[in-house]
């Protein structure tokens, strides 16, 4: 069943490494690894009919095919919000976040290569997702959450059966945390950050909007970004598809950052390759949108030269934009959680060409901003 699996490889150094061996980063740079992976076959508008309503029905273009731990995942309604704007109802997922689009590989890859355990880190959603999914998959789980997170999701991590670590500090402490845990033997660290698969996951996003317009993008792609999971998920799937000849054009990828937590928007408006090395020191200020709240990005290179490649750029939001936004969405029947409706915030007013923007979460998950 592992025969055929592609390679791990680090965009560093170009240090590989077997999935088998559950060596979550590179051990030359200690950075995270991208996949080495070629899609089986070319994906055609008219063989999707009939087939499975969720995102394994791209199966051509995934790492993994067949799997036993779906829950039904992908396959988000398109929803016209202006005459310009569309949004994807990307919190209809099982979790109720757009993360069970990569959760959901993590899980399948954990399940074949039967490790120990496996740990995941987050501020909340991605570790929920990974908890239902190792539930699904019936594997044992830790997830660590840094102090703070919302009780609504912590409940959701337990209620799935998954070990709750909750660790003091921010989102840094916690992801040092999980990953001193994963070096452990026998440990597969279901990451989001530093595991591709996750990446090949979220990448469904873009395919199911192409299918949705009949074989066409929008103009622009906008996405929130913290650790720019499904940023890097969309580039992906609009660089194959552009390679395969079945769009004319890329988007424009529009990244949204809060603007108290925007290392990467800083580090794009001056040109540089990498984050700055005199971003601020200690805890940033907090925003209301916790799921970005990213302070240091491990895949920050690959960001910016995403959204460069693409023609996009970066957007910033206020905290008061974003508590406006999510009011604004829950006026017109979306119910969204803050880090979900910054790119409602960012882009919702825009006329001059066609976007999309991703509602990523569910409301109930954190409440409606104070
Ligand atoms: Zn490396």
């Amino acid at each position: 069943m592992l025969t055929g699996m592609p390679s791990y490889i680090c965009p560093q150094d170009g240090t590989r490494a077997d999935i088998t061996a559950l060596t979550w980063c590179c051990p030359a740079c200690r950075g995270p690894w991208d996949l080495e992976f070629e899609a089986a076959g070319a994906l055609s508008l008219n063989s999707l009919a009939g087939r499975v309503n969720s995102l394994w029905r791209y199966e051509e273009v995934l790492p993994l095919s067949s799997p036993t731990t779906t829950l039904g995942e992908g396959r988000t309604p398109l929803v016209p919000v202006t005459g310009t704007v569309s949004a994807k109802l990307d919190f209809l997922m099982p979790t109720l976040s757009f993360k069970d689009r990569g959760a959901v590989m993590l899980a399948e890859l954990a399940r074949r290569l039967s490790p120990e355990r496996v740990v995941a880190d987050s501020s909340g959603n991605a570790g929920t997702a990974v908890a239902a999914y190792c539930a699904r998959a019936s594997l044992p789980c830790t997830v660590y959450v840094p102090e703070g997170t919302s009780p609504k999701k912590t409940e959701q991590i337990r209620a799935h059966g998954a070990h709750l670590e909750i660790v003091p500090g921010d989102r840094e402490a916690t992801a040092a945390a999980a990953r001193a845990a994963a070096d452990a033997p026998g440990t597969f660290y279901a990451s989001h950050v530093f595991n591709p698969y996750f990446l090949h996951g979220t990448k469904t996003y873009v395919y199911e909007l192409w299918e949705d317009l009949g074989g066409r993008l929008p103009d622009a792609i906008a996405v929130p970004v913290g650790n720019g999971t499904l940023l890097l998920g969309a580039a992906l799937a609009t660089a194959e598809l552009h390679a395969r000849g079945l769009i004319d054009r890329r988007p424009a990828l529009i990244a949204v950052q809060a603007e108290n937590v925007s290392p990467l928007a800083a580090a794009f408006r001056t040109g540089a390759e990498d984050l700055l090395p005199d971003g601020p020191a200690g805890p940033a200020a907090a925003t209301l949108a916790e799921g970005i709240a990213i302070p240091r990005p491990p895949r920050a290179r690959a960001i910016l030269a995403a959204v460069r490649e693409s023609g996009g750029t970066f957007l910033t939001v206020t905290e008061d934009q974003i508590r406006a936004a999510q009011l604004d969405l829950a006026a017109r029947g979306f119910y969204v959680e803050t880090t979900g409706v910054a790119c409602w915030a960012a882009v919702g007013g825009w006329t001059d060409r066609s976007v999309v923007v991703p509602l990523c979460g569910a409301g109930l998950k954190t409440g409606l901003a104070g």
